[in-house]
């Protein structure tokens, strides 16, 4: 189905919606800043992931072929502090929240393209830095540290709109060593007892803004379409990332267009891991099936802040049953829908409806991805399915019905289709045991009218039973599910 509504995303640098124009024709290069593994996976991180998730999924639907990347901060201050904190090997830290975080992922359906490891890009982090020091933008302190030069760079301050000098300031625990008080760090000298790698300037690690401009560089170019993450991450980070990669690059745009999730929040404060207030998701799994939390973080629009409270969640899953509900009438349905060679006024008055749904649903997407329009729409959809569809099965209105739905379905990513047919296969296995078990009673008392009777409308309806003995089997003969 085609529209004419191109895309436009809002752009945190130039604050204002663009067109997304990639720099290759019909390849969407996307990096998302992904977890610090130093705790489980939030809630909040959730958000932030399955809107970037649905963003790809919306521009594959559109013929796009995205190209997703997020990454994993394997190494930080943080992780370092928690494993002297738990007395453990850092690395123990790492892989026991990275895999709690891939589980959450895959549970909630998220399907990352890539996912760079910062320990496994140390010699690239290394040479970009090197890059940055020769072309004059980093300098090396006496401790083996090196710093980035805020004032090289002359659009510092623009992403984060704080054009000050004043608002600059981050990393105050290296002020004695740093030219400015807002430089910040490339490389961070060892302190004994960290771990470290050898670098040109002595034993240490990666700062963590550096990352992030080597890795997505690394994967998708010196310039690509949409660099993504949560507000939290415009100031200092994505500013960082910005200049080091402009500098570097010596190009501008690094990226077309900055997108940033709001946060999610409990009450006034961020749900965050060092504010001790979160929720995590694999707790939240267990008590809410995926696609209701898609739907919940989906229904509100991304920019905007997202409230947890029960109540909206309960809201939402009212909403997914829903969905689930019409869909699995419209499997049930478009089996018996009939094609009459002729409609009635009122059957193609529906069908221009449902168009009409179909490009209501584009436009609201190509719009800066307003999911809760398009989710609106999509309610819109479901009343039609249930108060006039259902009564009126007419095929070109259950199969528009279907298509419509699956492409809902598809973009919010609710349930697969699979899951559906695994329901309805266990649910067939289930009812042909009663069968079967009632068939074998009657036999036992004689009854093979009715016995032969069940067999032969079985039979009709492509469901084969096979006698030996007392025991039957039953094959389908018919594919009548689809
Ligand atoms: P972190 O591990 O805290 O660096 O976060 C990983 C990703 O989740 C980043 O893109 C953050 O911006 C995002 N994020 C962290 N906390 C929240 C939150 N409360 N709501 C939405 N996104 C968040
Ligand atoms: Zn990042």
């Amino acid at each position: 189905m085609s529209h004419e509504y191109s895309i436009k995303l809002y752009d945190t640098l130039m604050k204002n919606e663009k067109e997304l124009e990639p720099v290759e024709p019909q390849i969407v290069k996307m990096y998302v800043c992904g977890p610090t593994v130093y705790d489980y996976t939030h809630i909040g991180h959730g958000r932030t992931y399955v809107v970037y998730d649905s963003l790809k999924r919306y521009l594959t639907l559109r013929g796009y072929n995205v190209i997703h990347v997020m990454n994993i901060t394997d190494i930080d201050d943080k992780i370092i502090r928690r494993a002297r904190e738990e007395n453990r090997d850092w690395r123990e830290i790492v892989d026991e929240y990275t895999r709690d975080y891939l589980e959450a992922l895959e549970k909630l359906g998220v399907k990352v393209d890539h996912h760079p490891r910062v320990t496994n890009h140390v010699g690239e982090i290394i040479e970009f830095i090197q890059g940055l020091i020769e072309r004059g933008y980093a300098y090396i302190a006496p401790s083996g540290s090196v710093y980035f030069e805020v004032d090289k760079y002359d659009d510092y301050g623009r992403l984060s709109s704080r054009l000050e000098k004043e608002y600059w300031s981050q990393e105050p625990e290296f002020l004695g060593e740093k030219k400015k008080p807002y430089d910040f760090a490339l490389w961070k000298a060892a302190k004994p007892g960290e771990p470290y790698w050898d670098s040109p300037w002595g034993k240490g690690r990666p700062g963590w803004h550096i990352e992030c401009s080597v890795m997505s560089s690394r994967y998708l170019g010196d310039r690509f379409d949409i660099h993504g993450g949560g507000t939290d991450l415009i100031f200092p980070h994505h500013e960082n990332e910005r200049a080091q990669s402009e500098a570097y690059y010596g190009k501008k745009p690094w990226v077309s267009i900055w997108m940033h999730t709001g946060l999610l929040m409990v009450g006034t404060d961020k749900m965050s891991k060092s504010l001790g207030n979160i929720i995590p998701l694999k707790d939240a799994l267990n008590k809410w099936n995926p696609g209701t939390l898609r739907l919940w973080y989906l229904h509100v629009h991304y920019r905007k802040p997202l409230s947890f409270t029960d109540e909206s969640l309960e809201q939402v899953n009212k909403l997914y049953n829903r969905v689930v509900s019409a869909y699995e009438l419209l499997r049930k349905l478009l089996p018996e829908s009939k094609e009459l060679f002729y409609l009635r006024d009122d059957d193609v008055r529906l069908a221009k409806e449902l168009l009409r749904l179909n490009t209501e649903f584009h436009r609201a997407l190509s719009d800066d991805f307003n999911t809760p329009q398009a989710i609106a729409v999509m309610n819109e959809l479901l009343t039609i399915i249930f108060r006039e569809i259902q009564y009126n099965p007419k095929y070109l209105l259950t199969t528009l019905a279907t298509r419509i739905l699956r492409s809902m379905n598809y973009v919010f990513g609710l349930f697969e289709e699979r899951e559906i047919r695994e329901d309805y296969e266990s649910l067939l296995n289930e009812v042909m045991r009663v069968l079967v078990d009632t068939r074998k009673e009657l036999r036992r008392r004689g009854m093979y009218d009715l016995a032969d009777n069940m067999r032969n409308e079985l039979l009709k309806a492509g469901i084969q039973l096979m006698d030996k003995g007392l025991e039957t089997t039953w094959i389908i003969t018919k594919k009548k599910i689809s």
